[in-house]
């Protein structure tokens, strides 16, 4: 961990800015003129603020997004293309920077936040293709004559909620989608990592993206989604973060008849069978789970292992992980950041406490590091139950727990114990075993023998708990879409 001299040193060269709200195609102040602090994880010391919108501002944003709907409903979806591509293009030459400043407020180290952007600007060219092809189709009428056309209509603008882990891939999602698809948008970004979700935004205004098409607001999360979802305006919500909130928002949604994607937690199981590559695993695995501190949704949490091979994997394992370099995400050395807020921390202490508490065996780690900032070791434990709130809740956090197992349906039992359904991973030889897994785990997506989740072209999302819809592939734009029918008999 950076001494407090050299973490100085490290973001003395970078100015953070004042972060503001953008309403009907400016940049401005909240009209009250209130912000709130952004705290450096790194050093938990305040780096920035962040203006905070009221009612009134929301009320200015509802009103632009309506008439930027308008607008940007009616333009081709050729035009669309080449503005979103424009801002792609954009945020590949500003990635250095951006990076920097998403190091400074959420603390993942630059080259993950690199990363990150070279993805968002991927996700923009992606879907930006995928809107010139939101084709509709013609039936057979009954009727000789009858024309019956089937037409796809951008939903209508969109309030969309989005938190600091990916504080721009978790807006470029929806945004890029919603966009594609001829809707407008109010985006609710993280008011914890503000200024790299600006700085997306700002690639889409410099573009030429006309005004109140985006809308950029921070401030209560709760007041504002009370206020946005059920506004006549709104016509879709769009929401990643906890299921207990995603429960919330959608029953809010559900009492208003708004369009609803969820994007929730996870709890993902990476199974591990005795035939598999262990070195490679262990490679994998490690690199996936220690990923932005494991503040992911899919991040690998209960490693299932088969038991002629658990005390190898669980020593490999926690070996690799207690060799992580944990530092100020500036450092080019450090491996893995700070946890992102104070309360990530807290929640790391008190899982690993009651972990240990009902008899878990802490392999490595389990301690907050270093005299100030929010981090905390790659911890790996193992003789693991139920009863511990580990087994049951999300971490979100550099925390892994170790569970032998027997046969492929044993594994298959403990993936599906809990109500989440995000990712799972399983590392076999056996083709036939990995279809077997494929088929036995209840999950939104899983990855074999390697890690291949997340990219734009394919479904990212979840089942049970860990919600509904899906950011990525085909299907991703049409939860911005609605079909109309017209059926028409020419005179
Ligand atoms: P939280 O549940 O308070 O907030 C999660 C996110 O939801 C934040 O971005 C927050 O601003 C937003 N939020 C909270 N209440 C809201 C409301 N009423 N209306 C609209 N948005 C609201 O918890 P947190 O401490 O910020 O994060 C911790 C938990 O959130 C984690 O344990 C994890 O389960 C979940 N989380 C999930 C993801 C994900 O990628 N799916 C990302 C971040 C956090």
């Amino acid at each position: 961990v950076a001494t407090p001299d050299e973490e100085f040193a490290l973001s003395a060269a970078i100015e953070y800015p004042k972060v503001q709200l953008h309403i009907d195609g400016r940049w401005t102040d909240a009209l009250d003129g209130r912000t709130l602090a952004v705290v450096n994880p790194a050093s938990g010391a305040p780096v920035g603020q962040v203006a905070y919108a009221s009612k009134a501002d929301l009320d200015l944003a509802l009103a632009a997004a309506s008439r930027g709907f308008e607008v940007w409903r009616k333009m081709s979806a050729f035009d669309r293309y080449k503005l979103m591509r424009a801002a792609a293009e954009l945020l590949r030459k500003r990635a250095e920077p951006i990076a920097r400043l998403m190091t400074m407020e959420q603390g993942k180290p630059a080259v993950e936040a690199k990363g990150e952007i070279a993805s968002a600007a991927d996700i923009i060219d992606w879907f930006a293709e995928e809107g010139r092809r939101a084709n509709g189709w013609i039936t057979p009428p009954r009727v000789y004559g009858v024309q019956q056309l089937s037409v796809r209509e951008p939903v209508g603008p969109v309030a969309a909620f989005t938190p600091w882990n990916f504080p721009i891939n978790q807006v470029v999602r929806k945004l890029s989608a919603a966009l594609a698809a001829g809707c407008s948008i109010i985006v609710k970004a993280p008011e914890e990592t503000p200024a790299s979700p600006a700085e997306l935004i700002r690639a889409f205004v410099e573009a030429g993206v006309p005004a109140g098409v985006i809308g950029l607001v921070y401030g209560n999360p709760a007041e504002i989604s009370d206020y946005l979802i059920p506004h006549p305006v709104i016509r879709k919500l769009t929401f990643t973060g906890s299921t207990a909130v995603g429960k919330q928002l959608a029953a809010l949604a559900g009492k208003h008849m708004k369009r609803v994607t969820m994007e929730l937690g996870g709890h993902a199981p990476a199974i591990v069978f005795a035939d598999a590559n262990l070195e490679d695993a262990v490679a994998q695995l490690v690199r996936m789970k220690f990923r932005n501190a494991g503040q992911v949704c899919i991040s690998p949490t209960r490693f299932l292992v088969q038991e002629p091979v658990f005390e190898e994997f669980a020593a490999r394992f926690s070996k690799m992980s207690s060799e992580i370099n944990v530092g100020n995400g500036l450092d080019p050395k450090s491996q893995m950041g700070p946890l992102a807020n104070t309360r990530r921390v807290a929640a790391m202490k008190a899982l690993v406490a009651d972990a240990a508490s009902k008899g878990a065996t802490v392999h490595t780690g389990g301690e907050t590091m270093g005299a100030a900032g929010n981090f905390f070791s790659p911890t790996v434990i193992s003789n693991v139950n139920e009863d511990m709130r580990v087994q049951q809740e999300e971490p979100f956090g550099p925390l892994a727990t170790l569970i032998p197992f027997r046969e492929l349906k044993d594994a298959a039992h403990e993936a599906n114990r809990l109500p989440y359904g995000l990712a799972s991973y399983a590392f076999t030889r056996s083709n036939q075993q990995a279809l077997s897994i494929a088929n036995a785990v209840e999950t939104g997506m899983i990855s074999i023998n390697h890690i291949g989740l997340a990219l734009p072209e394919v479904p990212f999302g979840g089942v049970k708990d860990s919600g509904y819809g899906t950011e990525g592939g085909p299907e991703a734009i049409h939860a911005y879409l609605n079909t109309k029918f017209i059926s028409l008999l020419p005179l």
